[in-house]
């Protein structure tokens, strides 16, 4: 028996070994830091989720908008972001809308086809305003084919400041570098929205969210 009991031992230290995780990058950095070194650092709590994003239906934008909430629950490997499409805006958290087309300058191949923008405002008694609101601007001539792969990277992109990625990674493998080249989170953006909802927020949600 005591020699079968240490043969298992052994085969489960052997299983622990196996199971060692492959090593994470190191996360950037996601909160802001104001003048007085305050720094605004936000996650949603299991409580809130989940959030509730409201899609304009225009073009492809509903689509688009759905592939990067999955994208980004499949980030939250413990569950710590969930996100469901509502139909009724008042009861949003995040709006998604496509402003009208803007003309962007730049020349050749690094002018952009989009640019997107995500809207949050804090209260000066820490509390964040709801509703968070990304607004898309597509750029005037574009064509449809790029447009549509341009907006799409931008909205995975601007979600991911709505789920507290206020800041741009530095690294252009990353879907928080700016502007995004990649349309989805990559081990960074995992190991730095990890970092984020692991650690304690410095504002928080309105009651009742
Ligand atoms: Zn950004």
């Amino acid at each position: 028996m005591i020699r079968g009991g240490t043969i298992l031992l052994v085969a489960l230290v052997a299983a622990c070994g196996d199971l060692v995780p492959p090593a994470r990058p190191d996360p950037y950095d996601v909160g802001i830091r104001l003048n007085d070194g305050f720094e605004l650092r936000f996650h949603w709590t299991p409580a809130s989720l989940p959030v509730r994003f409201w899609i304009e239906p225009e073009a492809n934008l509903p689509t688009d908008a759905a592939e990067a909430i999955q994208a980004w629950e499949a980030v939250a490997l413990l569950g710590e972001f969930r996100g469901v499409v509502v139909a009724d805006s008042d009861a949003a958290d995040v709006l998604v809308v496509r402003a009208e087309p803007i003309d962007i300058n730049g020349n050749g191949a690094t002018r952009l086809d989009c640019l997107g923008q995500t809207e949050i405002s804090v209260e000066l008694d820490t509390t964040v305003t709801l509703p968070f609101v990304i607004e898309l601007f597509p750029r005037r001539g574009a064509s449809p084919t790029s447009l549509r792969s341009c907006l799409r990277t931008t909205l995975a992109h601007e979600i991911g400041h709505t789920l507290g990625l206020f800041q741009h990674s530095d690294a252009p493998d990353d879907l928080m570098y700016a502007p995004p080249r990649v349309g989805r989170p990559s081990e960074r953006d995992v190991a730095s929205f990890a970092a984020l909802y692991h650690s304690i927020p410095s504002v928080r949600l309105p009651a009742g969210r």
